[in-house]
């Protein structure tokens, strides 16, 4: 008996848990990987938003620096006095140190960004563009220069005209850049893009509203009504400041916006829309009719000027609401990566404690239960069963097979003592088993007291010797159960010619024994005779119907009157005898006495 080997197709139990281990695990690994890789892309973008907002913040600053610096250009441009303020002049030289700083801070800015492919090209244009800029602006500075340096005499009002509008182009240069950045910021995170497109109209607004300042400049300094060319130029450009005014409303009430950029909208509202509108409104009506403003230029910047840093505020609260939002952005990424790394340590240490367990308390266990069943099932008792981690199913299961094998243990020495018990049954009997007469044993306990009584009584005794002549044929040609057959019947026939008092025995094999008690030589003789004969015609059933078989025997005889009452010396005479009778052709007696 044997447990049926598992086929070499099928997977162990083994084998599945590994497949489901190593499956259980990479599934795992790629839902995780997957997540990571998500929440990284938006922490990416996160970043990439933060820094295209700082971007447009630097090129906001750069242009508003170089509006501001057209206002002490424009005072140093109308300064009369012979030999220039010094007031004036320190603060031109002020506001051209902040510009300086402003495209400093843009220039490293755009040095620093590290724009992906799809803005390479727009990067590259913008710092070529950077580069012509501030040539430019050394260009138009030197101007200015060269018509400070005269008297106020020598400046000719087309000269002055030229350098102020070379100041003037300078800013929409810086247009696509704003554009750039706006657009960077929007694509990383589109949420951002009412703070960014807000902050780059107030910026817009403040260029508009420094421009509008600086078309009264010339009437005021002339205190006459304007020009038919400054009243257009005035309300084209009070019509696009209209223009900005409407949108940035529309977007205030249209996008939900923070309460600081709220309160920062109302304030400029209030501010330029309110105060600074109300002082044009007054200057305006004048410049139309009368010409009598009642404040000269510098007057006039000194209340206007301050009503527009405002506008810069709220430029400065959009741009602050974006960066905040885009930091908070990649904060929450952060977070999120944080939490998404615990969980996965969290969920990987329970698959494998998981696992683990499986492994070690039913695999493991299960897999050596079926080797030690496999080995009991060869008769093998000996391999160790595991032993159980926990008081449950599979315990049970080590339990029931430990039964089991201390059942067979139990089994295996019952079998050993039955074995034992038969073989010292064997030992002791006294009967030949196949054919029911005496065994050695018994014939010599009983032939030694007969022989004694002999002696005792001085009666004579004849001791045959009898073997199956080619028996070994026997067996060979009718098998061996046939050869039992034929033994039976041969004892049948010494049986049934004995005489009481006589023994007969098996000695072993096909050969015989018969002592006769009270007998002589001659009686002995003719005695052997008759059973040769009557072996010879017993018919023996071989088991297959036929009754053809017919036995002959070789008989040895010794008696006690010529070789003594000794059982040794008579069995040993007629054993010579016996191999005589072989010798000289079988089927027949011979006497120990002949001499040969
Ligand atoms: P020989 O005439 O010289 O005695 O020849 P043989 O074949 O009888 O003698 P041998 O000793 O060569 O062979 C004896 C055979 O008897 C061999 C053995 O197989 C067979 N034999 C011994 N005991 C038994 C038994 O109990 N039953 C059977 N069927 N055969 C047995
Ligand atoms: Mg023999
Ligand atoms: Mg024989």
């Amino acid at each position: 008996m044997s447990a049926p080997a598992p086929s070499h197709h099928a997977l162990t139990l083994r084998g599945w848990f590994r497949l489901i281990a190593v499956g259980l695990v990479l599934v795992v690994l790629v839902g995780v990987v997957r997540l990571v890789g998500l929440e990284w892309r938006q922490f990416e973008q996160a970043r990439l938003a933060k820094q295209a907002v700082q971007k447009l913040r630097v090129t906001l600053i750069a242009a508003e620096m170089v509006s501001r610096e057209r206002g002490p250009m424009n005072g140093s441009l109308g300064d009369l006095s012979p030999n220039g303020d010094p007031v004036l002049r320190e603060k031109l030289q002020k506001a051209r140190a902040r510009t300086d700083e402003a495209f400093d801070a843009y220039q490293q800015a755009l040095h620093d960004a590290e724009p992906g492919k799809a803005w390479l090209v727009r990067h590259q244009l913008a710092m070529r563009e950077l580069s012509a800029l501030r040539l430019s602006l050394s260009h138009a500075r030197a101007q200015v220069d060269q018509l400070i340096g005269r008297s106020p005499a020598e400046r000719s009002g087309d000269e002055i005209r030229s350098a102020v509008q070379a100041m003037v182009d300078l800013v929409p240069r810086l247009s696509p850049a704003m554009t750039l950045f706006a657009d960077e910021a929007q694509q990383a995170d589109p949420a951002l893009a009412p703070a960014v497109w807000g902050a780059r109209m107030a910026s817009e607004l403040r260029e508009r509203a420094g421009l509008l300042g600086s078309l009264f400049t010339p009437a005021l300094t002339r205190q006459l009504p304007f020009t038919v060319s400054e009243h257009e130029r005035i309300d084209e450009a009070t019509g696009r400041i209209d223009e900005l005014r409407h949108l940035m409303v529309l977007r205030v009430e249209s996008s939900p916006t923070s309460d600081r950029v709220r309160q920062a909208h109302v304030h400029m509202m209030q501010r330029y829309f309110g105060h600074a509108a109300q002082l044009l409104n007054g200057v305006q009506e004048a410049g139309r009719t009368h010409g009598r403003y009642g404040l000269n230029p510098a007057e006039f910047a000194a209340l206007y000027v301050p009503e527009m840093d405002a506008i810069v505020a709220l430029r400065d609260a959009q741009l602050a609401e974006a960066e905040q939002h885009s930091i908070a952005a990649r904060e929450r990424s952060r977070a999120s990566l944080a939490w998404l790394a615990g969980l996965t340590t969290l969920l990987m240490a329970l698959v494998l404690v998981m696992l683990l367990i499986i492994r070690q308390r039913v695999v493991q266990p299960l897999t050596q239960a079926a080797e030690a069943l496999h080995a009991m099932g060869r008769g093998d008792l000996s391999p160790a069963l595991p032993v159980p981690r926990a008081n449950d199913e599979i315990a049970a299961i080590m339990g029931g097979i430990e039964a089991l094998r201390q059942q067979s243990l139990e089994r295996a020495d019952l079998e050993r003592e039955r074995d034992k018990l038969i073989e010292t049954l064997r030992e002791q009997s006294t009967t030949d088993f196949l054919t029911g007469l005496q065994n050695r044993r018994a014939f010599f306990d009983a032939a030694e007291a007969e022989m004694a009584r002999a002696r005792r009584h001085g009666f004579g005794l004849v001791v045959l010797l009898l073997d199956v002549d080619h028996f070994k044929r026997v067996n060979d040609q009718f098998g061996h159960t046939a050869g039992d057959l034929a033994l039976v019947a041969v004892a049948g026939v010494l049986q049934r010619g004995m005489r009481q008092g006589d023994l007969a025995a098996r000695l072993g094999g096909e050969e015989f024994v018969v002592l006769l008690s009270h007998c002589s030589l001659e009686a002995g003789m003719a005695f052997a005779e008759r059973l040769r004969e009557a072996i010879h015609a017993e018919p023996i059933d071989v088991g297959n119907g036929q009754t053809s078989l017919r036995l002959t025997v070789s008989i040895g005889l010794a008696d006690s009157a010529h070789h003594g009452l000794q059982l040794d010396a008579l069995m040993a005479r007629a054993d010579e005898a016996m191999y005589r009778a072989k010798h000289e052709g079988r089927n027949r007696t011979e006497w120990a006495g002949r001499m040969g």
